[in-house]
């Protein structure tokens, strides 16, 4: 009699929302790919502080468990499902989903699928779409940055504050860089930042104002949140810029609404997630990324990375604020 085993493979599952050891190794059915949608074989998964949140459940959408987190990879098409055209199986891609690719496979749908420029690796393809994006989105779509002006980048040696400086000075702004070590701090030298200080500086605010010429920064991209979000405030030029991108310090802000009256200042939220609705942002977003990654000007920086058995590890590392450039976790390993 023939038995038709079917086919498993080790994944991240969470059953319960929690700290990152919340998070097990199993084995789990593969996945088969329904009409329209290809297999991917992972190669690598880049991980994002919002992969942190959903786990602990704080993230801004629901988590609903049990699931694989992971939601930004690149992979080796492995098969297609119905009617799909246009991608050829051994075909290297990205891809940005809402969760699933901590796992040997992973099945998306064909039409999501992000093209790979030759020139960067499995690793480097997933360090680039939710980073890269959001990047260019606050600099750019949102924050509209202008060459010759200030910037400054909270976090500048994690993976979205090194893809904001790097697209910031392919724009030909002027970065100030704020980090917790001196190595993150050489870290965004290194990729372009043109003044460095410690996140924790005493005279901070002030270093920033002056640095900016003295009346403070006309762009922030504002990632912190909690009490130094009234630091942004008070680093911000006159008419200045705030965009909202995220709140690694997991506190609540405090704004008067009153306070950005005096200076007129503008403060604005960023979600990729919902900005992807967009399509004309998101298509132009895209040509001039597809420009600076695929000409070699700007490199995706890959972090740290790690086997999936260590994903616990990799997620805490992350927390912990231990990590620079993009954690990446490699399924195969
Ligand atoms: P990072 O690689 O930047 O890692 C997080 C960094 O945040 C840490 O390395 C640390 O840098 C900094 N940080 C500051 N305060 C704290 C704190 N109290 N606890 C932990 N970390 C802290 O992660 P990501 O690039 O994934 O994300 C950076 C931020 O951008 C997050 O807030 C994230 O949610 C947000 N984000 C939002 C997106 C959106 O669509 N809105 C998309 C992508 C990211 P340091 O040690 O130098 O202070």
């Amino acid at each position: 009699m023939l038995r038709v085993m079917s086919e498993s493979m080790k994944a991240i599952r969470v059953e319960r929302l929690g700290p990152p050891d919340v998070m097990e190794l199993q084995d789990v059915p593969a996945p088969t790919p329904g009409p329209g949608e290809v297999r991917i074989e992972v190669e690598a998964v880049g991980i994002n502080f919002a992969d942190v949140l959903s786990v602990a459940g704080e993230y801004l959408t629901r988590t609903r468990v049990p699931y694989t987190p992971g939601m930004e990879f690149a992979g080796i098409v492995e098969s297609l499902g119905e009617g799909v055209t246009g991608v050829q199986v051994g075909q290297r891609v990205a891809a940005l989903g809402g969760s699933g690719a901590l796992a040997r496979y992973s099945v998306v749908n064909a039409a999501g699928l992000i093209p790979v420029p030759e020139n960067l690796s499995g690793a480097q393809a997933a360090a680039f779409p939710v980073s890269y994006f959001t990047a260019y989105h606050g600099l750019k779509t949102l924050g509209r940055g202008v060459e010759g002006e200030w910037v400054l980048v909270q976090a500048a040696a994690g993976a979205l504050g090194t893809a904001s400086i790097q697209l910031a000075k392919a724009m030909g702004m002027h970065v100030i860089a704020l980090a917790s070590t001196y190595e993150k701090l050489a870290l965004a030298r290194d990729l372009g930042a043109d003044v460095t200080i410690l996140q924790d500086d005493p005279d901070r605010v002030q270093k920033v104002r002056d640095a900016a010429g003295g009346k403070g920064v006309p762009l922030i991209l504002e990632v912190v949140g909690g009490k130094r979000f009234q630091e942004s405030l008070d680093m911000a030029a006159p008419q200045g810029r705030i965009i909202v991108i995220g709140n690694a310090s997991r506190e609540q802000a405090n704004l008067r609404p009153v306070e950005l009256m005096k200076r007129n200042l503008t403060v604005t939220g960023l979600w990729l997630t919902s900005l992807m609705n967009d399509r004309a942002a998101t298509m132009q977003a895209a040509q001039a990324l597809a420009g600076l990654v695929g000409s070699g000007k700007v490199t995706p920086q890959v972090g740290s990375t790690y086997a999936l058995a260590d994903s616990a590890r990799a997620f805490q590392d992350l927390l912990d604020r231990k990590t620079t450039g993009k954690v990446i976790i490699e399924p195969a390993r």
